[in-house]
């Protein structure tokens, strides 16, 4: 059933354990600031009730009815360009804010639907069953999901069972007829807060020895031994005392550490447990899925930036400059770079044959990842060199609001149309919130989210397939006579 943007908010006053600036919060939907992290993600429950985005956000599935379409499997190649445009699009309408919490919990549901099968076959487990039923679960009650895989880590060069505190990674601290119980913490966990389950699964590879890490599992966030701790969000305060700032009124998510203390979870949600062997590949083909998700979402902001940049250029009088011109030309090759590798990613899908679902090209989704990381500070760049100075000194609401300022600022505020000093103003301030109360997070999310640089340049070394380059090479060096 799906459900509407307020069941959706009823369903988060659950008793969750969360903590913003150094205190308890009672009810995360009228907090001041959480609860513009808790709207953004109703949206997705509001559109899909409204008939004008029912055909992008809902799906007429032969065996569950209408269920949101982020929970559609992709059984084929324009399944995956559905879901492409599905995060795109529902990221446009976000004013450029990725929404989170169908589309990261549907990654990691595919990912483990397609591993469980080949643990289940090694291992005679029942994971299978188990996250198709949690998959069921999550469609019939249309549940909003977060996921939580990145590790605190501790020594990052040293494995989960050779740290100092064994809780640097989450894991089983005990096994029990019933279930498990884990212990240890995730870091950055977006919109834990407006989650309905959090679907845990690891972060790395194992070895025999970190065994006790291998472990997926999903749970409420409101299950005892739960504490969420929120970070500050800066975007969203910024923009309290400032209704110009659209952005920060409306479309934020949330990042948590997420602590599982002594944490009880039954067996029937419990997707890995000390198959250590399995741990890298589930590590491994949820971000293939993310990844994907990333590229799409990072491909819609790259919209609004190409955007703001077009239009600022032609409020300075600037838009046939060659510099300029330079700089909205940067833009649109990083967007369409972006929708270039979904595209690859998508019409280069391989078919999983045991289930039938379609895995993007991990080549192409991760080409498409590495040059969002290395290029978003530079699409920053050319933004900021379009808009000018102002995107950091133009004049605050309040003063452009105060009659006695207002009409000087109106007059030397204005560019090449003089009738549209107004809309200047507003497309400049988005920049600033952009670069400024958005700045850390946008920066660090750019850079990180997703996996980190690194994670990508390992993924495509080690997938890419050189067989056809090297024949060329020693043709070309005469050491081969034949070019395959
Ligand atoms: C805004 C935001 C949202 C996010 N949302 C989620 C989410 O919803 N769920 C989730 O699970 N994660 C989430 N992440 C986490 C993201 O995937 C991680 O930030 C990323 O994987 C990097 O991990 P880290 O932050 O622990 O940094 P670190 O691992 O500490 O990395 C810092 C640097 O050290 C390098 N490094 C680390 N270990 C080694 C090593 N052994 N040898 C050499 N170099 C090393 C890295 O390559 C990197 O350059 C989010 C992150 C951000 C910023």
């Amino acid at each position: 059933m799906l459900r509407n943007a307020q069941e959706f908010k009823e369903s988060l006053r659950d008793g969750r354990k969360i903590f913003y600036r150094g205190k308890l919060v009672e009810d995360i939907t009228v907090h001041p600031a959480l609860k513009v992290a808790i709207n953004h993600a109703s949206d997705l429950f509001r559109w899909q009730n409204d008939p004008e985005f029912e055909d992008l956000l809902v799906y007429n599935d032969q065996k569950y009815g209408k269920i949101s379409s982020f929970y559609r499997i992709p059984k084929s190649i324009d399944d995956l360009k559905d879901r492409f445009n599905l995060i795109y699009e529902t990221t446009r309408m976000g004013r450029g804010m990725f929404n989170i919490v169908k589309a990261i919990g549907s990654d990691a549901i595919f990912a483990l639907m397609l591993v469980s099968k080949v643990v289940d076959a090694q291992h005679g487990t029942e994971y299978s069953s188990r996250i198709r039923s949690f998959y069921e679960d999550v469609v019939k009650k249309d549940l909003a999901l977060s996921v939580a895989q990145t590790d605190v880590k501790g020594q990052r060069t040293k494995r989960p069972g050779e740290q100092i505190d064994p809780d640097m990674y989450v894991r089983i601290v005990e096994r029990r007829d019933d279930g498990i119980i884990v212990s240890g913490a995730k870091s950055h966990t977006t919109q834990s807060v407006a989650s309905n389950e959090i679907i845990v699964i690891p972060t790395r590879n194992m070895t025999e020895g970190d065994r006790d890490y291998a472990v997926a599992f999903a749970i409420p966030p409101n299950t005892k031994g739960v504490t969420l701790i929120s970070r500050p969000m800066t975007e969203v305060e910024g923009a309290m005392n400032d209704p110009s700032s659209v952005m920060g009124n409306n479309n934020a998510e949330n990042e948590t550490l997420t602590i599982f203390e002594n944490v009880f979870v039954p067996w029937n949600r419990v997707f890995l447990a000390g198959e250590w062997k399995y741990a890298g590949i589930l590590a491994g083909m949820f971000p293939t899925y993310h990844r994907y998700t990333a590229i799409a979402y990072r491909a819609a902001m790259a919209d609004l930036y190409l955007g703001l940049g077009k239009l600022l250029a032609e409020h300075n009088g600037t838009s046939e400059a060659s510099n300029i011109r330079r700089n909205v030309v940067n833009l649109i090759t990083y967007k369409e770079t972006l929708r270039l590798a979904g595209n690859g990613a998508s019409d280069y899908a391989e078919n999983d044959p045991a289930s039938g679902i379609y895995v993007p090209n991990r080549i192409y989704t991760n080409v498409g990842k590495l040059f969002a990381n290395e290029n978003y500070l530079n699409s920053v760049k050319n933004l900021v060199d379009i808009a000018g100075g102002l995107s950091s000194t133009l004049p605050h609401n309040d003063d452009i609001e105060n009659p006695e300022e207002r009409k000087l600022l109106l007059k030397y505020l204005a560019g090449a149309m003089p009738e549209k000093t107004e809309e200047r103003i507003k497309l400049i301030s988005t920049v600033r919130d952009i670069i400024s109360s958005y700045g850390a997070l946008f920066t660090s999310a750019m850079i990180h989210a997703e996996g980190s640089i690194e994670a990508s340049i390992i993924e495509l070394y080690r997938s890419y397939d050189y067989s056809g380059s090297k024949n060329l090479a020693l043709f070309s060096s005469g050491v081969s006579n034949k070019l395959e």
